[in-house]
């Protein structure tokens, strides 16, 4: 039994044969994925369960990672942010020191896939490398209302891919290039998000000194400011005086996310003399992630922007009512009072904690159909569908897949 056997029983018998049968015509192709980090944020978290997946069925597909010091990843950061629609001036320098990393990877980094497959600015330059095999730019950030001078920038390489990929309508800009929309995915077999038995999730719960006593209100993310962690520790700070709770923030850093100490800090300091505020420096575990999700009473995702946002996936998979904002793909996610309820202020986002913690009904049926939802839309199997469509569809320019 393959692995992608095990998922038969999550969404059926015909969404694996379809699978099987893109795999058998992908056959010979070198599927060469390329990212800036091997663990820390949505990229590596999708790159770590699709590549060896994909290997499963019978697609070589690879990973590799560029290099870059601190200083490249301190510009990428400034990059991400101001395409995200953050106001920071990028200096001659910044941009010196992005192409100098990138020509140091250019001359490091083989480029050997029949299909090179690019993730977001980082390694964007090796372009320069483009010979007779295909080229896709993957972008997971929200691009709608980017810095002009940055996304100016950075076209002079995406026009030069064969085709990219976004991951939401919104996010979409005028290219000369093909563009295709592809939502990202979780994993429900990984150890991210499958079944954890109880004693497991107590455990982690007591690891971190949580006690179990109260309705735990939990966001986890990266310490970064366009997850609004202060945000959240408003919104919670308002409720809190009518409806008792806790409140999880917890978070790693991503090698190659620079800002994490400083926003650590201005959580830590804004949550100081509150003991039902736990600020939890997390190793990289997916288990402990997965059992901080289980274990909460309501799942916060209040970013400022956001690409996709695998954690509301993530936390409605697991039947949680979810509260997150209305930016980057998370409407995709959840179709208000439906699947989950959007905010779009600190206000808002305690309105609807209040909301959900005095009415568990209600909370309960929100996660139910959040994780239906995310079962028909944005599981694994979709993905690897998704992505082999678009393999294949760079060898037919336009006409029709014969399977
Ligand atoms: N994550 C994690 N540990 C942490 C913080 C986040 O494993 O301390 C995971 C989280 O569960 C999710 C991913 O990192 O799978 C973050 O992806 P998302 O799309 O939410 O945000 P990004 O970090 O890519 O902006």
């Amino acid at each position: 039994m393959g692995k992608l056997d095990q998922y038969v029983p999550i969404v059926g018998q015909p969404v694996v044969d379809d699978l099987r049968l893109l795999a058998r015509k992908l056959s010979g192709k070198v599927i060469q994925n390329v990212n800036s980090t091997p663990v820390g944020g949505g990229v590596a978290e999708i790159l770590n369960r699709i590549v060896p997946l994909l290997r499963d069925i019978g697609v070589d597909a690879r990973w590799d990672v560029i290099k870059g010091g601190a200083q490249f990843f301190e510009v990428t950061k400034k990059f991400h942010n101001v395409l995200h629609g953050k106001k920071d001036e990028v200096t001659a320098y910044d941009y010196d020191i992005f192409n100098a990393t990138s020509r140091e990877n250019i001359d490091a980094v083989s480029t050997y896939g029949d299909i090179v497959f690019v993730h977001d600015p980082q390694p964007i330059e090796l372009i320069e490398k483009k010979a007779d095999n295909k080229w896709i730019w993957r972008c997971h950030i929200d691009v709608s209302t980017p810095d002009h001078e940055v996304w100016a920038f950075l076209r002079r390489f995406i026009d030069r891919y064969d085709a990219a990929v976004f991951s939401a309508p919104s996010f979409s800009p005028e290219l000369p290039i093909r563009q295709f929309l592809i939502t990202p995915s979780i994993d429900p077999l990984s150890d991210k998000n499958k079944e954890l038995p109880p004693e497991v999730i107590d455990a982690v719960f007591a690891k971190y000194g949580v006690p179990t006593d109260k309705p735990i209100v939990t966001q986890i993310s990266r310490f970064d400011r366009l997850k609004d962690p202060l945000g959240v520790v408003a919104a919670y700070k308002k409720v809190k005086r009518y409806s008792d709770c806790r409140l999880i923030l917890a978070g790693g850093t991503a090698a190659d996310d620079p800002e994490g100490a400083e926003v650590l800090a201005e959580v830590r300091e804004e949550a100081k003399g509150d003991p039902d505020i736990h600020i939890l420096l997390l190793p990289q575990n997916d288990i402990e992630v997965n059992a901080l999700q289980r274990g909460s009473a309501v799942v916060m995702q209040k970013s400022l922007k956001e690409g996709f946002g695998l954690t509301v996936s993530e936390a409605l998979w697991k039947g949680k009512p979810v509260i997150a904002s209305h930016v980057g793909g998370i409407p995709l996610q959840i179709a208000h009072k439906y699947s989950g309820l959007l905010c779009f202020s600190v206000d808002g986002a305690a309105f609807a904690l209040k909301q959900l913690l005095n009415n568990p009904r209600f909370a309960k049926k929100l996660g139910e159909n959040g994780r239906e939802h995310v079962r028909t839309n944005f599981l694994i199997t979709r993905h690897l569908k998704d992505y082999m469509l678009l393999f294949l569809s760079l060898y037919h320019a336009g006409d029709v897949i014969k399977l």
